[in-house]
């Protein structure tokens, strides 16, 4: 069993996090029977947030009982105090609980920090004067705001993307938190569901002894593939590193990561899958994306408005509708049966 520490906090657990963003598209009890059987099986690092809709309400139910076994990790996108304390007593409350181990603030354009007139981050301090947080931490998607976190000394954890198909700079942010003893909190472990051998993207992650992947965690078999991890940590073979290279020639550079961060769409276009629908359809069994209900969503990518929205909030500077038109004329091009798929 792999274990991690995240920095300064001295927390230790499981190095499999369960990322509780999917238990929102399951049912409430098949959700609470899922987390029960993550904690049973040895996974004691939960992250969630304000905004994944019912999951902490479902979090709060499959736990009782069972809620010293497990560090629950969760955020507020508040933009001020009064929202920060609003949200902090609604996590409170649906997740049953007198403490959050982590709270976050969920991916914030800029770095709170005290005296910057938001009063987030007194009301940061003032809930850990509280005992309602015992830890505070920051999640981000920009590069130049955790790099800002990381240097401001405010913070006791990071939760960044980070998977085998990071850049240079990425890594940077990685190093720099093991110096500035920061726990690091890797989110998109498999890039959204680009990196499809999850025992080559955690022994990748396996050689950073500072930082906690959370998986995000939806089915059972999934659950089961990342509790057999906990029994046999996938260790970095002759294939596995073969798989890596592989994967990083094919999906270097400019690819959608399948944030979501650029949406909504005002075209009502669902950015996050249309522009990497080339890659999906190359990386998994391509039926699922080629039915009837997708061809009508890729068909929204015609009534582009160009208007720009998603460029600007695109936290990897990616010229969005240019690339979902060169998605959308591949997709068209697999539909004709002109290139084929698997
Ligand atoms: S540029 Fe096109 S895809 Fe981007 S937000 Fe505007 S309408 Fe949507
Ligand atoms: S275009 Fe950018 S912001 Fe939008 S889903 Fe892709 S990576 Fe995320």
């Amino acid at each position: 069993m792999v274990e991690v520490t995240l920095g300064s906090t001295e927390i230790t657990v499981n190095k499999n996090g369960f990322g509780a963003l999917p238990i929102q598209r399951i049912p409430k009890e098949e959700a609470v029977k899922l987390i029960r059987k993550a904690v049973a099986g040895g996974m004691n690092f939960i992250d969630t947030a304000r905004s994944y809709s019912d999951s902490e309400e479902k979090l709060g139910e499959a736990l009782e009982g069972i809620r010293d076994q497990v560090i629950i990790a969760t955020k507020t996108p508040a933009q001020n105090a009064e929202n920060f304390w609003k949200d902090l007593e609604t996590s409170l409350s649906l997740l049953k609980t007198d403490h959050i181990d982590i709270y976050q603030f969920h991916n914030p354009a800029f770095c709170p920090k005290p005296g910057d007139g938001t009063g987030l981050y007194e009301a940061m301090l003032e809930a850990k004067a509280q005992g309602k947080i015992r830890h505070i931490g920051i999640t981000n998607h920009r590069l130049a705001v955790a790099r800002e976190a990381i240097e401001s000394g405010l913070y006791e954890t990071l939760q960044f993307p980070f998977c085998y198909l990071a850049s240079k700079k990425d890594m940077e942010i990685v190093e720099m938190c093991k110096t500035a003893g920061m726990g690091f909190i890797a989110m998109k472990a498999l890039s959204g569901g680009l990196i499809t051998d999850s025992a080559a993207a955690y022994a990748f992650l396996a050689r950073y002894d500072h930082v906690l992947p959370i998986w995000g965690i939806q089915r059972e078999r999934e659950l089961d593939e990342f509790l057999s991890y906990i029994q046999s940590p996938p260790e970095m073979t002759r294939e596995r590193a073969a798989l890596i290279e592989k994967d990083k020639k094919e999906l270097s550079g400019n690819f959608c990561r399948g944030c979501g961060y650029c949406m909504p769409c005002p075209a009502g276009i669902e950015i996050n899958n249309c522009a990497r629908m080339s890659l999906m359809l190359r990386r998994a069994p391509s039926q699922a994306w080629l039915t009837k209900e997708w061809q009508e969503k890729m068909k929204l990518i015609e009534n582009c408005l160009h208007c720009g929205r998603c460029t600007s909030k695109c936290p990897y500077g990616l010229d969005t509708p240019s690339l979902l038109a060169r998605n959308y004329k591949d997709y068209k091009e697999v539909l004709a049966g002109n290139v084929s798929v698997q």
